[in-house]
């Protein structure tokens, strides 16, 4: 099959990232440049930031940006909707061959667009960037990232170790994804679950080029809960385990009661009592919470609510190619 060069979207959420966004705008439409110079992209490739409701005044650079510049276009979100969800909203609207998400804190290698792009040429309909170190990260960020990626897979849940969001798309793996209609979105778990070929390109992390991280603890705690409950049901059975041996536990302690009793042997009991009700309330809420958890999923999902709203839309290469 004769290879043609694809157009490319780089698709960017962006919360509150005034700071940064002057050096994304930079880096990225110079990347865009310099491969269409090179003859690897088509010249109707574009930058598509989405603004994800900041609150401060992201979404007017961007429009500025958009009126300079051809290579970029923006997306603005009636309200914030998290990182993953407006990834998705890029990714759904962008119209080109292939599509490369990425942070606007440059975080990420944006050399490797390049090294994307020749996977893609090869044969690859989706690539992922991959870190090779989190020197950058701190100490608290990675140990829990690794934690949460052993968790993962614990229970059962392939993602790869160490990529983020930035990846490659190829059209045939985005239009796919696109028809995964669930509300609780974990793309990172969500893109192995696609099939198709696949492979790594590989990076060192860098600093935010400006900015605060937008990821603050309780986001972190949200998003790997969404990752965790929206793509398996294992720790549901964990529940039932843990119900069958503390089951197990009481019968057999009953037992050693009675004959204790029967052998006149009886002891005051109080403390043996409390731990029991103790021990079996904690297992009794936990399960309830975990359940609850589940069952908040379903109720969201059999709403089948939009997950977003766009408010805005600019650049001038919106014509489907
Ligand atoms: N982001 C977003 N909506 C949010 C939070 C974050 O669109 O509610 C964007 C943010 O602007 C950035 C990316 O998601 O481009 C990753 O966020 P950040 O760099 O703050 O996360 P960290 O690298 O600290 O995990
Ligand atoms: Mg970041």
């Amino acid at each position: 099959m004769l290879f043609k060069t694809p157009s490319l979207a780089i698709v960017v959420p962006c919360y509150n990232e005034k700071d940064a966004f002057p050096y994304c705008l930079d880096g990225l439409t110079t990347v865009l440049s310099t491969l269409i110079s090179k003859g690897k992209i088509r010249d109707n490739s574009y930058v598509l930031f989405v603004d994800d409701g900041s609150k401060d005044n992201t979404w007017e650079q961007i429009k500025s940006a958009s009126r300079k510049s051809t290579f970029v276009q923006g997306l603005k979100l009636s309200r914030n909707r998290g990182h993953q969800i407006a990834l998705m909203a890029g990714l759904s609207n962008a119209n080109t061959d292939v599509t490369v998400s990425i942070d606007a804190d440059l975080q990420d290698d944006i050399s490797c667009i390049e090294k994307m792009i020749d996977k893609y040429s090869e044969g690859f309909e989706i690539v992922y960037g991959v870190r090779d170190n989190r020197d950058s990260d701190s100490a608290f960020k990675r140990t829990t990232a690794n934690k949460f990626y052993s968790l993962m897979n614990r229970l059962g849940v392939n993602q790869v170790p160490n990529h983020a969001d930035f990846r490659l798309l190829g059209r045939t793996a985005l239009t796919a994804l696109n028809k995964f209609k669930e509300q609780n979105v974990y793309l990172r778990g969500l893109i192995p679950l696609l099939g198709y070929k696949s492979t790594n390109v590989y990076y060192s992390r860098d600093e935010r080029v400006a900015g605060e991280s937008k990821y603050p603890l309780k986001k972190m705690v949200a998003l790997a809960l969404e990752g965790i409950t929206s793509l398996t049901i294992t720790p549901l059975r964990m529940i039932a385990m843990v119900g069958i041996v503390t089951c197990l536990i009481s019968s057999i302690a009953a037992i050693y009661a009675v004959i204790e009793k029967l052998q006149g042997d009886t002891v005051a009991g109080w403390t043996s009592v409390m731990i029991a009700i103790f021990f079996l309330g904690g297992v009794q809420m936990l399960s309830l919470g975990i359940i609850g958890e589940y069952i908040g999923k379903i109720y969201m999902e059999s709403k089948n609510r939009p997950k977003f709203f766009i408010e805005e839309k600019i650049g001038s290469k919106n014509e489907i190619q």
